[in-house]
């Protein structure tokens, strides 16, 4: 189902929704499961809410093919919390860490667990100006774990492979490309996520730890910090966000009823495909600079040869019904993100304005 009067959302985050999850929230937002209150009204601790949270978590569960050794926690904080709380978590004091520096988010995870952990960059693009993700780790045997951010959402690289850390638990950020294709999540000792690009409302989180990650830390900590306690208490430690659970819990039924993650894979696979050719078709117009093999299925940033064309670009785009084509202001340019909920009517609409607007001003 698509609406053909709402416009094509490309934004970053927080992120376009599947039209058939925000119409089943609004259907249900007067009277969920005949409670006569929105889920928003409800105790958390209530029958209603118990059975909703456990079956989004199964659902994920099955998405995902979770391990049984592997705890799954709907948190609060950000992802930008969990760059702290991760260090605090699975390092004890005196502890060194490794992480992999592939742009902006990777960065601001080591300057977060600096507090916590000694870090150690472990390898690092930044000389390349991130424009592509490293070939080489160089994995310290001794390190608490190992940190990446498999996609970079303002940079635009992603890592195609899963990077090897021997016995070094590996531990990712997969803020923007969680649920995006099929993942052996057995590789990992800890995924988290902000839900807001591909799962949700933002102020929720995500986190999927394997359960022997959880005694580590000899540190003194709040409850509230500790990661075991959440799972403890099935992330019900203090309210959680209640509103966020459930909308997960629908995206999560809407990707099964896609066909689940293979499916999805390959329909963000086209999408990009279909989207770089565009961006490397039109005689120079347009052009990406990250390397091919490391550019990211859900967030492409582009630039015009002419950056004079910048503002006009945007107010057509924008006129044609495509929105938040703006690049970060970091980098300045374009980003178009293409997140699950993106199909590949709303890119074809992209590439096709961006062939016109070529002509035109080619
Ligand atoms: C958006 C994003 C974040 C920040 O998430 P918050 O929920 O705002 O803390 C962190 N990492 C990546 C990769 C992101 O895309």
């Amino acid at each position: 189902m698509t609406d053909p009067v709402r416009p094509w959302n490309f934004s970053a985050g927080p992120a376009v929704l599947a039209p058939e999850v925000l119409a089943q929230a609004q259907r249900e937002l007067l009277d969920w499961r005949g409670t006569g209150a929105s889920v928003m009204e409800v105790s958390h601790r209530g029958r209603d809410f118990m059975d909703m949270a456990e079956e989004a978590e199964q659902d994920l569960r099955t998405l995902m093919g979770i391990p049984d050794r592997y705890a799954v926690l709907f948190l609060q904080g950000g992802a930008t919390q969990h760059f702290a709380q991760l260090a605090m978590n699975l390092a004890a004091p005196g502890d060194s860490a490794d992480y992999v520096v592939t742009g902006h988010w990777s960065q601001k995870a080591v300057r977060e667990a600096e507090p916590y952990v000694r870090t150690r960059v472990a390898a690092s693009t930044e000389a390349d100006g991130f424009r592509r993700v490293p070939s080489v780790i160089d994995v310290d045997p001794g390190a608490a774990y190992l940190h990446y951010t498999p996609n970079e959402t303002i940079h635009g690289t992603e890592f195609h492979r899963i990077p090897e850390s021997g016995d070094v638990p590996l531990v990712a950020d997969m803020s923007s490309d969680i649920l995006s294709r099929p993942l052996d999540v057995s590789r990992f000792g800890m995924i988290y996520a902000g839900a807001q690009k591909n799962i949700g409302p933002s102020g929720l989180v995500l986190l999927i730890i394997r359960e022997d990650l959880l005694q580590r830390t000899g540190r003194p900590m709040a409850d509230i910090f500790r990661y075991a306690r959440h799972v403890e208490r099935d992330s019900m430690l203090n309210t959680p966000n209640t509103w966020g659970w459930y909308l997960a819990g629908l995206t999560f039924k809407w990707i099964a009823a896609q066909g689940g993650l293979d499916v999805i894979g390959e329909r963000n696979r086209a999408k990009a495909e279909a989207l770089y050719a565009a961006i490397d078709g039109y005689g120079g117009f347009y052009r990406n600079d990250i390397d091919p093999d490391s550019r990211s299925r859900m967030n492409v940033p582009f630039r015009l040869h002419d950056e004079a064309l910048n503002t006009l670009f945007l107010e057509e785009s924008s006129q044609a019904g495509l929105l938040a084509l703006k690049g970060h202001r970091a980098l300045g340019g374009m980003r178009a993100s293409i997140y699950n909920a993106m199909p590949m009517e709303g890119v074809k609409a992209l590439i096709q304005f961006m062939r016109d607007f070529a002509q035109r001003h080619g």
